[in-house]
C-alpha cells in the first residue's frame, strides 16, 4: 500500500506546481541576506532595499567589516533589524574565514553559521544551487502535516527529517513550498477550509470534532487564485526562512531570559496570528514597536515594573509600553487619572504629554500582558499566547537577585501576583486608574510616593515622574 504522505505530496504538487520564490537576487550571498531580512517582512520591501545595500555591500567581506550602527540603518525599516544586522555580519564573518567568502553548498556547513537553521539553509541550497538537502517546513507546514497526522515530531527539524525519510528525494524542492501554500490559504490556523481542501478525503480530522468545531464559514468564498498565491507564498517561505526561531529585537539579557518562549510551539503561532491579522485589520502597536518596553527597560535595569493588560485601540495610541500614549495624542482616560494622582499624591501638576518613556528609562518596565490588538477591538489578540509570553517576562523579572518593586493596578493585574515572590519582592496594589474603577481605590492610593519610598529603601535613586 502507497504510503500516504505520497497521496499528499502528489496531490499539493497538482494544486500548487509551480510555487517559486519572489526576492531579487543574482549571488547565493545576495539570497542569503535577503531570506535573513525577509523573516516577517514582505518581499516587495526587502526588495526596495536590497539594491543599494548590495551596492555598498558587494561581497561577504563588505558585510563582515561592517559597522553595526550603519549596517543597521542600511537594511531598512524590515522587521527585528538590529537582530538581523547582527545576524548577517556574523555570518558573513564565518563566510570570510571559513569560506573564502563564498556561501557554501552543504547544509551542515550553511546551519553553522550564526543563526542560519535548516530553513535558511534549505531555501538557500533549494533556490541557489537546485540542491535537494532537505524539506522547508514552516509554521504552516507544521501545521498540516500534524493534522494529516503524517508526523510525530513536535519540532519543525523532527517533522522534517520525518518526512525526509518518507518522501523521495526529487520531491523535496517543492514540497515544503506546497505546504507553506496549503497551510496559508486552505489548512489555515483558525478556519481550515476542509469543505474544498483537496486533501479531506485523506484527512484524519475530517468527522472528528476538530472540524465539528470548527467555524463555519460564513459565506463561502473561492481560494485565492494560485497566481496570486504564489506571490503572497514568498512572504512566509522567507519569514520562515530566518532561521528556527523568531527573536525579537530586545537588549540580550532580555533574549537570553526569554530564550525558552521562542521555541516553544506557541510562539510560532502567536506570530502568524498577529501577521494574519495585520494583513487583514490595522493592529497596534505598529511591528517595530511592539517591544518598545522591553527595549527601554533591560532586565538587568528593571527595578519597578507596571503591568498593563491590553494596548490602547485606537489610531496612533499605543507605542509598546503601557498607559503611554505617543506625544501629540490626547490623554486617554486612565492617564488622566495617572496624572491627576500623581498631582495629589506628590503635587506634580499634570503633563501635556501622554509618552511616558522617560519613567521607562529610569528602570520602570511598563508591559502589558497582552502586546497587540485590533484597531477599535479592546482585547482582540487576549489568549493567543502573549499572556504566556508576558509571564515569562514577569518570571524573569521575579528571578532577579535583588527585589524588585511590583505595581499592580486592578484584579487583572493582581492575579499575577502568583508568579512573584511576595517574601523578596515589594508589591504596591490598588484599583485600576480607569473611570470605572478609579474613585474605587486608585484615587487617594499614592503609588508614587510608595514606589519611591520602596526604592529607597531597597537602596534606589527614586523615580524622577516630572515628563
Ligand atoms: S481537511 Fe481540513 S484539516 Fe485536513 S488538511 Fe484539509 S484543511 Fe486541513
Amino acid at each position: 500500500m502507497a504510503d500516504p504522505v505520497m497521496t499528499v505530496v502528489d496531490r499539493l504538487h497538482e494544486k500548487h506546481g509551480d510555487a517559486s520564490y519572489d526576492l531579487d537576487w543574482d549571488t547565493p550571498l545576495q539570497l542569503l541576506v535577503g531570506s535573513m531580512m525577509a523573516a516577517r517582512t514582505r518581499d516587495t520591501l526587502v526588495n526596495k532595499i536590497t539594491p543599494a545595500l548590495f551596492k555598498k555591500y558587494p561581497d561577504a567581506r563588505a558585510f563582515a567589516a561592517a559597522d553595526l550602527t550603519e549596517l543597521t540603518n542600511d537594511i531598512g525599516p524590515v522587521a527585528m533589524r538590529y537582530g538581523k544586522a547582527e545576524a548577517i555580519r556574523d555570518a558573513c564573518r564565518v563566510l570570510v574565514e571559513k569560506h573564502g567568502g563564498e556561501v557554501p553548498r552543504t547544509m551542515d556547513e550553511l546551519v553553522a553559521l550564526p543563526r542560519v537553521g535548516r530553513k535558511t539553509a534549505n531555501v538557500v541550497l533549494s533556490v541557489a544551487y537546485k540542491i535537494p538537502a532537505g524539506i522547508l517546513i514552516d509554521t504552516h507546514g507544521q501545521r498540516v502535516v500534524t493534522r494529516l497526522g503524517l508526523t510525530q515530531g513536535k519540532k519543525p527539524d523532527e517533522i522534517e527529517f520525518e518526512l525526509m525519510d518518507r518522501v523521495p528525494t526529487d520531491r523535496w524542492i517543492h514540497f515544503g513550498p506546497a505546504l507553506v501554500l496549503h497551510g496559508r490559504y486552505t489548512c489555515t490556523a483558525d478556519r481550515p477550509k476542509c469543505d474544498e481542501c483537496v486533501l479531506r478525503d485523506v484527512c484524519p480530522k475530517i468527522g472528528t470534532a476538530h472540524e465539528e468545531q470548527r467555524p463555519k464559514t460564513r459565506k463561502k468564498k473561492p481560494e485565492a487564485p494560485v497566481a496570486k498565491a504564489k506571490k503572497a507564498v514568498q512572504q512566509d517561505l522567507f519569514a520562515a526562512a530566518a532561521g528556527p526561531v523568531e527573536v525579537p529585537d530586545v537588549p540580550a539579557d532580555w533574549r537570553d531570559a526569554l530564550a525558552d518562549e521562542f521555541t516553544r510551539p506557541y510562539w510560532a503561532e502567536l506570530q502568524s496570528f498577529v501577521q494574519a491579522e495585520r494583513e487583514a485589520h490595522a493592529v497596534f502597536p505598529p511591528a517595530d514597536e511592539v517591544y518598545t518596553a522591553f527595549r527601554l527597560t533591560p532586565l538587568d535595569q528593571v527595578r519597578v515594573f507596571l503591568l498593563g493588560q491590553d494596548p490602547y485601540p485606537g489610531e496612533g495610541q499605543a507605542h509598546g509600553l503601557c498607559f503611554s500614549v505617543k506625544p501629540g495624542v490626547a490623554l486617554p482616560a486612565s492617564l488622566r487619572n495617572m496624572y491627576r494622582e500623581l498631582q495629589d499624591d506628590l503635587g506634580i501638576p499634570p503633563a501635556k504629554s501622554g509618552y511616558l518613556a522617560k519613567w521607562a528609562a529610569q528602570g520602570m518596565l511598563m508591559l502589558n500582558a497582552v502586546l497587540t490588538v485590533r484597531a477599535g477591538a479592546p482585547n482582540s489578540h487576549k489568549g493567543k499566547g502573549w499572556e504566556t509570553f508576558t509571564d515569562a517576562a514577569i518570571r524573569a523579572v521575579n528571578d532577579k537577585p535583588d527585589p524588585v518593586v511590583f505595581v499592580l493596578w486592578g484584579a487583572y493585574a493582581q492575579k499575577k501576583i502568583k508568579l512573584i515572590d511576595t517574601d523578596r519582592h515589594v508589591i504596591i496594589q490598588s484599583a485600576h486608574p480607569s473611570p470605572l474603577s478609579a474613585a474605587s481605590g486608585f484615587f487617594g492610593s499614592k503609588p508614587y510616593s510608595k514606589i519611591n519610598a520602596a526604592l529607597q529603601k531597597l537602596g534606589h535613586p527614586p523615580i524622577d515622574w516630572k515628563l
